[in-house]
């Protein structure tokens, strides 16, 4: 018979789950650092499956079929899916940033030819400010001359696709993970290093569309940009 209604009936229902219920098992199948939603910060995981069971006063019967994977957080316990593992950790994406702005800084010198010393200072000014404390012009000048070695003036065609390369690697990653606010911040810090020492070069407003490209910044959202880099904000 089915337990009624009424505060006996709910006590009945109460004690009916208490007896007979399904447990889960979880089993570590992996573990690493995450953004944690929940309690807000990076935190270590356990990425875990689960077994199913039907249990009987607490004590696990037949096998229902696996779960998950989940995701637990080491600190709050909370378990997630595993698409958090999608979004990179605070330090990570710190890494990503400054990567970022400190390949576009070298694409748009590397375009811009010799290293000239405007460019070269407004470059420096924005690695440091995304996080290379002890980025020098020298440094800078140095990696310039690497890359360009690196991407193709052997075969004689600077910036081409070595450059684009080197690009995509740095910003696709950390794209999606941007607003677009961001993401335009990032093409404006290329535009003005370019800007440092007189209109754009075909070169560099080459380099400043694979930028943008690579950015997911649309056409003519990158014409937009590169004007209003020209007026001081
Ligand atoms: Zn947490």
């Amino acid at each position: 018979m089915l337990p009624g209604r009424g505060p006996d009936g709910r006590a009945a229902v109460t004690r009916l789950s208490r007896l007979l219920g399904a447990r889960t098992a979880w089993t570590a199948v992996g573990d690493g650092e995450f953004f944690c939603p929940g309690c807000g910060g990076d935190r270590n995981y356990q990425r875990l499956t689960g077994q199913r069971r039907f249990a009987l006063l607490g004590v696990p019967l037949l096998p229902r079929g696996t779960t998950g994977p989940v995701v637990e957080c080491a600190a709050c316990r909370r378990h997630f899916g595993t698409d958090v593992l999608d979004h990179p950790t605070t330090t990570r994406f710190s890494a990503m940033l400054r990567d970022a702005v400190q390949t576009v800084a070298l694409a748009v010198l590397a375009a811009g030819g010799a290293c000239a010393r405007g460019p070269l200072e407004t470059a420096v000014a924005a690695v440091r400010a995304a996080g290379f404390d002890d980025c020098t012009q020298e440094r800078l000048a140095a990696l310039v001359e690497a890359l360009a070695a690196d991407t193709g003036r052997f075969t004689g065609e600077p910036c081409a696709a070595g450059l684009a390369i080197e690009l995509h690697e740095a910003l696709d990653p950390l794209a999606p993970h941007l607003a677009a606010a961001g993401r335009e911040s990032i093409f404006l810090q290329g535009a003005r290093i370019a800007l440092a020492d007189g209109p754009y070069t075909p070169a560099e407003r080459d380099t400043l569309s694979t930028v943008g490209a690579a950015l997911t910044i649309c056409a003519t959202d990158v014409t937009r940009l590169l004007t209003m880099a020209r007026t001081p904000s």
